[in-house]
């Protein structure tokens, strides 16, 4: 090869490979240059996705829960469309009040469901509705005299002296300077003169005189004096029902205060007495009864609520809230309440919502929505940041701040070993594909070495051809022209001249036969005539014909054919071939053992041809590769000899269109036996053919 055009990489590589020749050097360029091309285009590219392939291994821990999140995603946009819908629903409807000059603060009912309490503050700081703000009342003191009256009065009245508990009452009522203590006391004697019929003092004057103050238990002593009246009247007559109706219409009616609930015990009390009479058999309208049996309960509840929650309110109000437009929501933890702050015109209007029950509806419906996604399961919770397991997927409310829906996996153990085994399933297909490019990679250079190989075969076979066609062209001719130009004289000396001519001339017509035979086999044109025959006459004359070389070498022969030898079906020209090969092969590698056994044997049904000699012998790796195409051992001795490596490939192939076989073993001793097993009926197939 041209060292000159050849990079130092390449020559290198070429000394290391014992390349010899330039034709050797091309192949060897054109190996590298597939090598090169092979890595680029082939192993580069694996490796970058192996590599890729097994970064991306661990982005499996989180796309299970990335497929889980599209799902988890519409369940919380779910359960945020049905918190919007309630505030939204709850936010138009108070524009509507706000719009048609309603008022925004009474039958919360109508505005949401889950409200509680709700309050108009004027100019944002004072309460105007739905219910006004007690008055701070004197304090009413007890004095000595007047706490000494009505012990009397309630013994008298203990004693069933009813006449003289109404004078200690009424004296009761003047020994006190508190208008209230003084009420209490008049409603009392109004009711003793009630029952004994004395009109001195009534109810009427009660009402007139102390109706709008409150007793120390929060009672209007107008309500109580109208409520007693009223009963009073209802046991006498069935029309006395009626004073009670309108007493429950007046309380309805009335503007209630803040943490004083009279007015709707009052109500209630005369509300119980009507549904009495009703049951009794008096005539009362049932649809009022239960209509305001239920706004009354609300109310209540309202009542109830506005005044648990006046001090949180006021405690937002002085921090600010609610100064912003549009409607602000708040809450926290420890209350009950979730508010709502909403301005309009100068007052604020704020809102109070039953938060836990808000939740617990949305809890619902999360619950409800994941039991139809079995992998999911849904929390609403307080944003504490902890997440409750693997987390699929959360969002915060937009009304219910400090609250959250969160969406996790159902079964986080199960979500884990899915995860390991899709992460180890990725590992297992990705190293599968490392392990399948190495052995692809091997497998190329594998090949690219046994091209190498074959190259170089094949050109030594070139090599060894004509090398051995030029030795006996040179000697006929060389031989020839002596006995041309007479310069042999002696008659002896001229005969071995011809003798030697008619050698040389057979070992050319050898070697001309063994390529023309090896070019006839490879095309596969290759013919055999089988007909039977004596083996005794085949291998006398194949030892004949190979006489002069076998004394050329100084070497004996021992036949050994025993006389019961069978006829056998061969093609005698082929089987011929075989000996003579494998004669000349004795010839080139036993010449040191000076030694030729031929033997045949009869065995069964096979006739067994043996070629013996005691030369080199033939190394153990080689002999299964000695009858391939061009195979010559790399044993110096051997490569000392002349030879094209296509002899035994003959041999083989002629053996195996006779169906047989043949193998090569130690001569014990040293040396090389080569056994030919023939049956002895010629097969057909293989390109033999058979006549007679
Ligand atoms: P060639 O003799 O032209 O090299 P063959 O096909 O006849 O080719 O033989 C192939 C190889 O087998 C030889 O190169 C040699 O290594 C080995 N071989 C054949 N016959 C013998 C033998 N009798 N003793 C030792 N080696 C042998």
């Amino acid at each position: 090869m041209s060292s000159r055009r050849s990079p130092r990489l390449i020559r290198f590589i070429a000394r290391l490979l014992k390349v010899r020749s330039e034709h050797e050097g091309r192949q060897l360029l054109r190996a590298t240059r597939l090598v090169g091309v092979f890595g680029l285009l082939i192993v580069a590219p694996v490796a970058l996705l192996a590599y890729f392939a097994l970064a991306s291994t661990s982005d499996g821990a989180t796309s299970i829960e990335a497929d889980l999140a599209p799902e988890g995603r519409g369940l919380v946009q779910q359960i945020l469309d049905e918190e919007r819908e309630i505030f939204g629903t709850f936010e138009t409807a108070v524009d509507r009040r706000l719009l048609r000059n309603q008022s925004p603060v009474n039958g919360l009912d109508e505005l949401s469901p889950h409200l509680i309490a709700a309050y108009q503050l004027q100019g944002g700081t004072s309460l105007v509705e739905p219910f006004d703000l007690p008055l701070s009342e004197d304090p009413a003191e007890l004095t000595p005299a007047f706490e000494r009256a009505m012990q009397r009065a309630i013994h008298a009245e203990q004693r069933g002296e009813l006449a003289e508990a109404a004078e200690r009452y009424a004296e009761a009522a003047q020994q006190t300077t508190s208008a209230r203590l003084s009420g209490e006391a008049r409603l009392h004697q109004a009711r003793l003169y009630g029952v004994l019929g004395v009109g001195a003092y009534t109810y009427a004057d009660v009402i007139g005189d102390y109706g709008a103050l409150r007793d120390s238990r929060g009672f209007r002593i107008g309500d109580v004096a109208r409520l007693n009246q009223a009963e009073l009247a209802a046991g006498r007559s069935p029309d006395g029902a009626l004073a009670l109706r309108e007493l429950v219409d007046m309380l309805m009616g009335s503007r209630w205060v803040l943490f004083e609930g009279g007015e709707p015990t009052v109500a209630r009390r005369a509300l119980s007495k009507l549904e009495t009479i009703r049951r009794t058999g008096g005539s009362i309208d049932p649809d009022w009864l239960s209509r305001t049996r239920r706004s009354l309960d609300r109310r209540d509840a309202q009542l109830y609520w506005s005044g648990y929650l006046f001090d949180e309110l006021a405690e937002l109000v002085d921090r600010g809230v609610g100064t912003e437009a549009g409607t602000t929501y708040r809450t926290h933890p420890n209350s009950p309440a979730l508010w709502a702050f909403r301005r309009s015109g100068q007052d604020l209007i704020v809102y109070a919502f039953d938060r836990d029950e808000i939740l617990q509806s949305l809890q619902r419906s999360a619950d409800r929505l994941s039991e139809l996604k079995a992998d999911l399961v849904s929390e609403i919770r307080l944003q504490d940041g902890s997440p409750m397991g693997p987390t699929v997927f959360r969002r915060a409310f937009d009304h219910l701040p400090g609250f959250e829906v969160q969406v996790s996996a159902a079964d986080p153990e199960g979500l884990t070993e899915a995860r390991r085994r899709r992460a180890a399933t990725r590992i297992a297909i990705v190293l599968l594909a490392i392990a399948t490019s190495v052995i692809g990679v091997g497998v190329t250079v594998r090949y690219v070495l046994n091209e190498l190989e074959s190259a170089r075969i094949k050109t030594d076979f070139a090599a060894n051809v004509s090398h051995e066609l030029r030795s006996p062209i040179t000697q006929i001719r060389l031989k020839g022209e002596a006995l041309q130009l007479d310069l042999i004289r002696d008659d002896d000396d001229r005969r071995a001249q011809y003798d030697a001519i008619v050698r040389e001339a057979e070992r050319l017509s050898r070697l001309v036969d063994n390529v023309l035979d090896f070019a006839a086999i490879e095309r596969g044109a290759k013919r055999y005539t089988m007909r039977p025959e004596d083996p005794v006459v085949l291998i006398h004359s194949a030892v004949e014909t190979s006489r002069a070389n076998i004394e050329g070498a100084g070497m004996t022969l021992e036949l050994d054919l025993p006389d019961d030898l069978p006829v056998v079906w061969i093609d005698r020209d082929a089987i011929g071939q075989v000996l003579i090969n494998l004669l000349s092969n004795a010839v080139k590698y036993g010449a040191s053992g000076k030694w030729i056994g031929v033997e045949a044997r009869h065995t069964g049904q096979a006739l067994e041809l043996r070629v013996r000699d005691r030369g080199i012998g033939i190394a153990p790796e080689d002999r299964n590769r000695i009858f391939d195409d061009f195979y010559r051992s790399a044993d110096p001795r051997v490569r000392r000899c002349k030879g094209t490596g296509i002899g035994l490939t003959i041999v083989r192939y002629i053996v195996e269109a006779h169906g047989g076989r043949i193998t090569a073993e130690p001569t014990p001793g040293g040396g090389t036996t080569f056994t030919v097993h023939l049956p002895l009926t010629a097969r057909d197939g293989g390109g033999a053919t058979s006549h007679g």
